[in-house]
């Protein structure tokens, strides 16, 4: 009986005691104590995502989650291991809004997604320019099962939707191909689609008119999905660069959905200079209530193939085989020829596209005036005989200095890479914005360029707890040396990896470690969370 008693006030005073200390001390700081944390990374000069200024905090990372930010020493933490970030800077990993990572996620070699994480990127948007997968909850799940190196999130491609219901024609759908249309959509958006993309350029999408889009966005409006455009026309093609940017707002009021425009640009010397138009556009938008944005790529060339800069879209009408046909058809041929030498003169002529295309080493690296020269034969003709073979990928030298620093001082547009092959975009865009428009010319300061590449992206497309290094969020944070970041990559070598990135973490695991890639895939295939119908 004594014993019990004993053994009773021995317990007495060790639960008094906790309940003491549980009085004292929040929730949240209780818990920590309780367990070590598993990552620590101390004395970085934090950027935190929210645009402001730089400070010194220690970050600590629990499972996949940020559980610390402040000082650790006086916090008394500890953790299972510990980063010495001292002369590094510690920042939310980087959002990419419009990539094409479609087969490099999907492919058993490059599903680590290497080219952006050595850049700092942890999540990519894929899908873009209207071209995705029919079927967004399969892709979703393969990339689950399979492991993925950064977080993913898919959009709906009108192109995609479009070309499955009406063929690679510019027929216009009738009221029940429109229905099904939608129903693509919401299926879309109902398996996880963050919104609809479009490729109003490129073929298919080109032959839809903007009512189309207009009633296709709002299925994905209703579902908390937002509208990205590769637009009609960035340059003279068409509507031109400013009737597109208006097509695109039209599409935000009507839809009643947050429209982002794709990389940019005042595309070729005739529309140069308009980006301050295009600017005060979007501004107006803006301050009518549309959430209009847009992303860009610190380049002067765009990267797209031969075809889609030069053939104008009626000559694309059927597919391929159609238009083979035409280039050979002697009634054709001609206004085809006329049609495409304002196209080259839009893009600034044959001495500014450069064949990037990797798979035949024997032109890769030539400007098309050089391939002209060389078969004695005119830039436009040559070009034909090119695309014959098959669409090769170029890089087109069309953009104005001016133009591209106008657009990046703009808080609303966000650092996008678009990557594609044979261009160095892929490897180089993040880190290049930090070092050449950062460090060197320090047109925008770092604290604004790592918003607009996270949080900012973050909020942009609704992409919950991610792009700010904030207690609670999810733990993609990077570290990087502010004296080396760089990018590698050029259009001679354009596969070649940034450099500075120390350490990339994604949900909470180290993908990046001392600069080189751990084989970690420790992304995920993020889902939309849908929202609660309002009319419910
Ligand atoms: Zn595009």
């Amino acid at each position: 009986m004594r014993s019990i008693i004993r053994c009773s006030i021995a317990l007495v005073i060790p639960i008094a005691l906790i309940a003491l200390t549980h009085f004292y001390t929040t929730p949240q700081a209780q818990t920590l104590r309780d367990r070590q944390l598993d990552l620590l990374i101390l004395h970085g000069k934090l950027v935190d995502g929210s645009g402001k200024k730089p400070r010194m905090a220690d970050v600590g990372i629990s499972g996949d989650r940020i559980v610390f930010v402040g000082d650790a020493r006086k916090a008394n933490m500890t953790a299972v291991r510990m980063i010495d970030a001292t002369g590094l800077v510690v920042a939310p990993g980087f959002i990419d809004p419009h990539t094409h990572t479609l087969g490099d996620l999907s492919d058993e070699k490059r599903k680590g997604n290497q080219a952006y994480l050595m850049q700092g990127v942890t999540t990519v948007v894929t899908g873009n320019d209207g071209g995705s997968v029919l079927d967004i909850g399969e892709m979703l799940s393969k990339w689950d099962e399979q492991g993925i190196g950064t977080n993913a999130v898919l959009l709906a491609g009108h192109g995609t939707i479009r070309g499955h219901v009406l063929g690679p024609t510019d027929a216009q759908p009738n009221a029940a191909q429109l229905e099904e249309m939608k129903a693509l959509v919401a299926r879309a958006m109902d398996e996880g689609a963050f919104g609809l993309s479009t490729g109003l350029y490129y073929a298919p999408g080109s032959y839809s008119k903007t009512e189309e889009v207009i009633e296709l966005s709002k299925v994905a409006a209703a579902k908390g999905g937002i509208y990205d455009t590769h637009m009609r026309d960035e340059s003279s093609y068409s509507i031109g660069l400013l009737g597109s940017i208006k097509e695109t707002i039209r599409i935000g009021r009507e839809a009643k959905i947050p429209v982002h425009i794709s990389h940019i640009k005042a595309l070729g010397p005739e529309v140069w200079g308009q980006s301050k138009q295009a600017i005060e556009l979007i501004k107006k938008a803006r301050a009518e209530g549309i959430e209009a944005s847009a992303c860009q790529y610190p380049y002067d060339a765009s990267g797209t193939t031969l075809e889609a800069s030069l053939v104008p879209r009626w000559a694309e009408v059927g597919g391929r085989a159609e238009l083979l046909k035409r280039i050979d058809d002697s009634q054709v041929r001609p206004r085809l020829l006329s049609e495409m030498e304002v196209n080259l003169k839009r893009r600034g002529g044959a001495e500014s596209l450069l064949i990037t295309d990797a798979g035949d080493p024997q032109l890769v690296g030539k400007k098309l005036s050089e391939i002209a020269k060389a078969r004695n034969k005119s830039p436009v003709e040559v070009a034909l005989e090119l695309i014959k073979t098959r669409d090769l990928s170029v890089a087109s030298f069309n953009m104005n200095e001016k133009d591209i620093d106008r657009f990046m001082k703009q808080s609303f547009i966000t650092t996008c890479s678009d990557g594609s092959a044979g261009h160095p975009r892929k490897y180089g865009t993040f880190p290049r914005k930090l070092r050449e428009y950062v460090y060197n010319r320090k047109l925008i300061t770092l604290p604004f360029a790592v918003r607009n590449s996270s949080a900012l992206t973050a909020e942009t497309f609704r992409i919950p707890e991610r792009g700010l290094i904030r207690e609670g969020y999810f733990a993609d944070v990077i570290v990087f040396d502010e004296k080396t970041v760089a990018d590698r990559a050029t259009y001679e070598q354009p596969e070649l990896f940034s450099v500075g990135m120390k350490f990339v973490i994604v949900n909470g695991k180290v993908a990046v470690e001392n600069g080189a890639y751990t084989g970690a895939l420790a992304g995920r295939a993020l889902r939309k969370q849908l929202l609660p119908n309002r009319s419910q």
